[in-house]
């Protein structure tokens, strides 16, 4: 067997050189925990960037994925299968949507919601053809394709990557004048998300959304919000649109669809934008597949029926109302909204990696994002001693 020493060498030797982890090589988890192969447990405060929000490798939906793969597991969407169907009833139910695509990453659900939106736009509204446009938010993060990261605003993610998907604009995240002014004749929607995530947790000013919202339903255009991190009990409601008071016509989900088995996504809409596809003009091999809906029934099933979301909602602000106890003039901000949450340091504190490495030293998983912000998203069964225990370390760490 390799030691992690070695692992690590045969990553960087023949890996794709896109991420820069941290160094700890896993083999195990069990609900908020994970164990290195030299058996050192860490809390994980990343949580798969929210694709574990039901905690590893949860016993119920384990079973069901052994149960299904041992049944079927692959059929295409050529023919039918017995899970997609129940899949369908349960997400209209638990959110109201009318219509529902599902695919598999959450870059694809971006995409597909894209793809219907044009259409859309160009069958519904009489936008000219190829002239239809997207409104999207600086700082937004929503994948890593082609056409996705064409409306990124971060360097890093497109540079050297061109030429770029034409049909956007980006507008600043928070000020709904903009949004007003951005749109043309030709904008069939406004792609946002809820809080941004990889921005490093960024809550936009109160009622911005109900602002949106508004501008949206009175300009006749599609307001699609991406809940792939921040939806499925992240926020402590089951969609962060739910603070807001306000509905997506489109809302997109993804990570915590599957409790971190396997890649299942969704584009949940109302009957007009996915109204507009018909057979062969979209599809994935994978998507809507038996193996995917019976994982992700039973990931939304335990997600309500286990109370995560309430968990989530009560101990993500004990989480806050401690970390903002601690002692510390390195932190500048804790901000967050049910477990979404994030530390941010002041620009002159060194850098973020020492921290971060710091705190695995502790036992505690965390991930940098943009220089002077650490993320903190455990899964939603952390309990309020594991907080307790979290938050000693961040002190010991910051102070
Ligand atoms: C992670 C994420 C995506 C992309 O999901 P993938 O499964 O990695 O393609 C899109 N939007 C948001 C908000 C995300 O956090």
């Amino acid at each position: 067997m390799l030691s992690a020493f070695d692992l690590k060498a045969s990553e960087l030797r023949l890996g794709a050189n896109n991420y820069k982890p941290l160094d700890v090589v896993l083999t195990r988890g069990e609900g908020v925990w994970v164990w290195d192969v030299d058996g050192n447990r860490y809390l994980d405060c990343l949580s798969a960037y929210s694709a574990v929000n039901q905690g590893h490798c949860h016993p119920k939906i384990l079973e069901t994925m052994i149960e299904q793969a041992k049944r079927l597991t692959l059929t295409s969407r050529a023919f039918r299968n017995d899970q997609l169907g129940h899949l369908y009833e349960e997400l209209a139910e638990l959110t109201g949507s009318h219509k529902i695509l599902p695919m598999n990453s959450g870059a694809e659900a971006v995409e597909s919601a894209i793809k219907a939106v044009r259409k859309w736009g160009y069958e519904h509204k009489g936008v000219p053809e190829d002239r239809a446009e997207v409104i999207v938010c600086a700082n937004n993060f929503h994948g890593r394709t082609v056409s996705v990261v064409s409306f990124s605003t971060d360097p890093t993610a497109r540079n050297g990557f061109g030429p770029f998907t034409p049909g956007f604009r980006v507008i600043d995240f928070g000020d709904a004048e903009a949004l007003e002014a951005a749109i043309s004749p030709n904008t069939v929607a406004f792609l946002a998300e809820p809080i941004q995530g990889e921005a490093g947790v960024i809550i936009p000013p109160e009622g911005y959304f109900a602002r949106v919202r508004e501008i949206c339903t009175r300009r006749g255009i599609t307001l699609i919000l991406d809940e792939i991190q921040t939806g499925l009990g992240r926020t402590g409601r089951l969609l962060a649109e739910e603070h807001e008071g306000i509905e997506a016509d489109v809302t997109l989900i993804g990570k915590a669809l599957s409790g971190g088995f396997y890649p299942v996504s969704a584009v949940l809409s109302n009957d007009d934008v996915l109204g507009v596809l018909q057979p062969g003009e979209h599809g994935s091999t994978f998507g809507g597949n038996p193996l995917g809906a019976a994982i992700a029934r039973t990931a939304l099933k335990v997600l309500v029926e286990e109370g995560m979301i309430a968990n989530a909602a009560t101990l993500g602000q004990y989480f806050l109302d401690r970390l903002n106890e601690i002692d510390s003039d390195k932190i500048r901000e804790v901000r967050g909204r049910g477990l979404m949450l994030a530390v941010e340091l002041h620009p002159g504190s060194g850098p973020i990696g020492d921290y971060v490495n710091a705190l695995k030293d502790r036992g505690v998983l965390a991930k940098d994002t943009h220089d002077t912000t650490i993320r903190i998203a455990p899964p939603l069964v952390i309990t309020r001693d594991q907080i307790d225990w979290a938050v000693e370390q961040f002190a010991a760490v910051f102070s």
